[in-house]
């Protein structure tokens, strides 16, 4: 969904909409509108070989992605003991306004504003993630999911997460901790519980837990080292070798069950996902 006004991530001036753009007077500036979805970001961006493969899964257009999402629902490192996204999503009220940072190519409910850098299908607004179109203190409940590794100067997101974030309105945010590089288009950090809590430190409450343990971290490296190795850069070969050695040690992430909260495994966890209320 798209909010009925939006405002111009240079200057904040509440822009003027038309068939064709988004204008705005005060500062000259005309985002685009190409195929019914604003343009905020029209970069430049360094095309890298795993953004092409990241687009290629998002659109799930041909044969290797579909064999790469179909495998990756199956044979995957992946494994969130307690899901606490669903938790999240499950306790929104009704007329809650939603919004989610970075949501690639899904929608997690029917009303949600989502935001991606790139047009992928369900993208309701183009746009970097740290100056968003959305009005200050518009949203009531915000998901940023595995997206700050991917920005250059996450504290400038976590800003705008608490620009957009209404008093008392809450966020949930999942980050790689021990986890591979991934360049979507780039990949460059990784978090530890102090950088979430760090980043966080405005919000009246931070909350930071496992949400993929520490077995899901091992057989994820594991395979990783026998898919890279083997690869010679290519993500056919890449896709093969990611699944072949996962295979056999895939279900050990089951241990995670065992692992979960904010326990030790917190120092070697996959991902961690902290709960913040402005
Ligand atoms: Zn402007």
């Amino acid at each position: 969904m798209r909010p009925e006004t939006l405002y111009c991530p240079a200057c904040r001036a509440p822009l003027a909409e038309s068939a064709a753009q988004y204008a705005c007077a005060p500062c000259d500036r005309a985002y685009p509108i190409i195929d019914g979805i604003p343009r905020f970001f029209s970069g430049p961006l360094k095309a890298t070989e795993d953004m092409a493969f990241q687009a290629e899964q998002m659109f799930n257009d041909t044969l290797r992605a579909k064999a790469y999402n179909l495998g990756k629902r199956i044979v995957s490192s992946d494994y969130q003991p307690r899901n606490h996204l669903a938790e999240f999503i499950a306790a929104i009220p009704p007329g809650a306004t939603v919004a989610e940072l970075g949501s690639g190519n899904r929608r997690l409910t029917p009303d949600i504003v989502n935001i991606d850098l790139f047009p992928f299908p369900n993208v309701d607004i183009v746009s970097d993630v740290a100056a968003t179109p959305l009005g200050a203190g518009s949203i009531d409940y915000l998901v940023i999911d595995a997206v700050l590794e991917h920005v250059p100067e996450p504290h400038k997101v976590v800003a705008e997460i608490f620009r957009l974030l209404k008093p008392g309105g809450e966020a949930y945010c999942l980050a790689p901790f021990v986890y591979p590089y991934h360049g979507y288009p780039h990949n460059y950090f990784n978090f530890s519980p102090d950088a979430l809590e760090f980043l966080f430190r405005d919000f009246s409450s931070c909350a930071v837990r496992i949400a993929r343990g520490p077995t899901s971290a091992l057989t994820n490296l594991l395979s990783e080292y026998v898919a890279v190795a083997l690869s010679g850069g290519s993500a056919t070969r890449y896709t093969f070798w990611k699944g072949a050695a996962l295979a056999p040690i895939f279900f050990l992430k089951y241990l995670d069950k065992f692992w979960s909260g904010t326990g030790p495994g917190m120092r070697i966890a996959n991902a961690l996902c902290a709960r913040v209320i402005k």
